[in-house]
């Protein structure tokens, strides 16, 4: 592995632009529950493994109507776990080369817990997915989304026996209605894309700048569970014919001409940093 990375640290160094795709791997790597798969959403779950109900359709927009305390006690207490949890060396590690190469560089990631600008992105991002940073409105009246700090809630708090939000629910700030995290879910029909549609042009004027350069696509633990992240750097690997790394310690598996190594996110970028 030490010859590969050695490679790949060049690979690194003559690159004119990043382009960085994270999944859910990135954050796992920060001591972040992974959800893929029942038994690991249930055991960060134990209320909603007694009720049965999946992460499919936990994560469905219904439960705001339905059972509002038991959506935002579930929202809330990821909320409060982002919040508390630090973003791993890595995020820091990537930071550090953009820097010190002037790398132009840009994130797509699908994860919702505003890690990537906790650790210092601003515009340089589109979260695919949305993020739980933000919050919108549920009667869709016009408010837009708003960010999560600038509301009350500096903390939710949750029963851990029943997952019910004990805190006075989110409220958009025009209507007074039922406020709801600005992320994707499932059968997501009301989900506002207008935070995540500025996001999308701002990547594309970076493409159209940056894409036709000496481009390099560095991927992260993104899997085929749910495979946005990992298409668009697949597509986006085609249409530029560009290096591409693809770090995934499960998931590992390419089309010929990708470079694959088969670790997960931390360790590979903290294995890479002494080439750099
Ligand atoms: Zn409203």
């Amino acid at each position: 592995m030490e010859k590969s990375f050695e490679m790949y640290g060049e690979i690194i160094r003559n690159c004119d632009a990043l382009l960085i795709g994270a999944g859910a791997g990135m954050s796992v790597d920060s001591g972040l529950p992974d959800f893929r798969g029942n038994e690991g959403f249930w055991r960060a779950y134990p209320p909603l493994a007694k009720l049965g109900i999946r992460f499919e359709e936990m994560a469905n927009p219904r439960w705001f109507r339905d059972d509002p305390e038991l959506a935002w006690g579930f929202y809330g207490h990821r909320y409060n776990l982002y919040q508390k949890v630090k973003p791993h060396p890595g995020y820091f590690i990537l930071r550090d080369w953009i820097a010190h190469l002037k790398l132009p560089h840009f994130v797509y990631t699908s994860n919702v817990d505003g890690h990537f600008i906790k650790a210092g992105w601003v515009n340089q991002i589109l979260e695919c997915h949305g993020s739980l940073m933000h919050l919108q409105c549920m009667n869709s009246c016009g408010q837009g989304t708003w960010s999560m700090t600038e509301s009350v809630h500096k903390k939710f708090e949750v029963c851990p026996k029943s997952l019910i939000c004990k805190t006075p629910l989110p409220v958009c700030p025009k209507c007074g209605n039922l406020a709801r995290p600005n992320i994707l879910m499932f059968s997501d029909f009301d989900w506002d894309t207008s935070r995540n549609l500025r996001q999308h042009k701002r990547l594309s004027q970076w493409l159209i700048k940056h894409g036709g350069k000496n481009l390099l696509i560095m991927e992260f633990g993104a899997g085929l569970n749910v495979p946005t992240v990992r298409s668009f750097c697949e597509k986006a690997w085609l249409s530029f014919n560009c290096q591409m790394l693809r770090i995934n310690p499960r998931d590992s598996q390419v089309a010929n001409g990708i470079h694959s190594i088969r670790k997960g996110a931390l360790d590979t970028l903290q294995g890479l940093d002494k080439y750099i």
